[in-house]
């Protein structure tokens, strides 16, 4: 374990922004793990966990304890008849672990191409793209137990697995330590999302997960901006899900535009439907490109926000508020955060 002291936030996370953390203990085993618990209760420190920090706000007054940051490398397979049980360390980039299965057309992992942050994380907020999530192709979670100092295992129903949504986020008592994943030899495409069926109008390779993997890249890349240039999380809000009975509602507080815009989508989930909150943000409010301060909403994606450099977690948390406040006026629905905020507060 390596311990670094007084680090920027900034420096941790995609976002750019955020004061110092007192300490960063960085962890390459379960040993390191152990022995940076024992280092935060023994200045009586609270901890979080990170890993490339691809999904946290953190905020401008730092963080008073320890960061455990999650570098356990590691892949490695097992076949078991036409499967595959491929097994990656938390610190692990997910991008690597899906490039590694599209090297040898592995299928199962393909539409998650592209996805920011480590392997550790992905169980966390039970990842998903294109018709595709994490629960669908997991064997088993392996994760430190804070409180018992146990290791454990989860299969898929061991993990309460919802839309972008584990028990993992409830319970950061559980440090994810390796993820296994079941992939299969022989696959087919998964390709009827319509950012898919229109790049297969194009004429995009969508017929192996190697090619499925660098066609989502591609459509991915124009959705995201630069992080050379911006600080970002990617979609910071989750998209909506709404009773039937609230849909209705909504659409006919809006049926002129509704009506003009051939409906408000929406995609079953559990009884419920799914709001594309994008198409809210820009085709109801008005809201693509909109700028607040030194921070704006991506032109190509309205539910990215995005960070100028410069910026400070108050002015993202500010324009955060303000997208949350207009869309409360306008529809009456409660938008949540998909992004995690780090910050003393939490730590108490
Ligand atoms: P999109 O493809 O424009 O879709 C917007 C919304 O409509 C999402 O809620 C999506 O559901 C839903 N949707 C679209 N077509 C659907 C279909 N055929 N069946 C069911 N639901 C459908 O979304 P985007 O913002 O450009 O993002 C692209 C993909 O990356 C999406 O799948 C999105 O969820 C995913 N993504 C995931 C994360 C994450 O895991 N943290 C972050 C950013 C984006 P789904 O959300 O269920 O796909």
């Amino acid at each position: 374990m390596t311990i670094a002291e007084r680090v920027p936030l900034s420096s941790l996370t995609t976002f750019k922004v955020g004061g110092e953390a007192r300490y960063v203990l960085t962890c390459e085993s379960i040993e390191d793990i152990q022995t940076a618990l024992a280092f935060t209760r023994e200045r009586g420190l609270p901890f979080v966990v990170l890993g490339e920090g691809s999904n946290v706000l953190p905020s401008d007054d730092g963080y008073p304890g320890t960061i455990l940051l999650m570098r356990m490398r590691g892949i490695s397979e097992v076949e078991q008849g036409d499967d595959l049980l491929v097994t990656a360390g938390a610190g692990e980039s997910w991008e690597d672990l899906v490039r590694y299965a599209a090297s040898k057309e592995w299928w199962g992992v393909e539409n998650l191409a592209g996805i920011p942050g480590t392997v550790g994380a992905a169980p966390v907020q039970n990842i998903g793209a294109y018709g595709m999530e994490l629960a669908h192709m997991l064997d088993h979670v392996e994760a430190f137990d804070t409180k018992d100092g146990v290791l454990k295992s989860f299969d898929t129903s061991g993990c309460g697995f919802g839309y972008r949504d584990s028990r993992f986020k409830h319970e950061p008592a559980l440090i994810i330590t390796s993820v296994t994943l079941r992939l299969q030899k022989n696959g087919t495409p998964r390709i009827d999302y319509a950012d898919l069926r229109a790049a297969a109008a194009e004429g995009k390779d969508l017929s192996s997960p190697s090619a499925i993997g660098t066609t989502v890249r591609e459509v991915r890349s124009r959705k995201f901006p630069d992080l050379r240039e911006y600080g970002t999380a990617g979609s910071f809000f989750k998209n909506p899900i709404l009773s039937h009975e609230e849909y209705e509602l909504l659409t006919k507080r809006y049926q002129t535009e509704a009506e003009a815009l051939g409906g408000i989508p929406s995609f079953p989930l559990d009884g419920n439907v799914k709001i594309p909150l994008a198409f809210i943000l820009d085709k109801l409010l008005g809201l693509r490109g909109y700028e607040h301060g030194t921070t704006f909403l991506f032109g190509n994606q309205p539910l990215v926000l995005v960070a100028k450099p410069g910026a400070t977690a108050s002015d993202v948390e500010a324009l955060a508020h303000d997208i949350e406040e207009r869309v409360h006026d306008a529809t009456g629905i409660t938008i949540e955060r998909e992004v995690r905020f780090v910050s003393a507060h939490e730590a108490k």
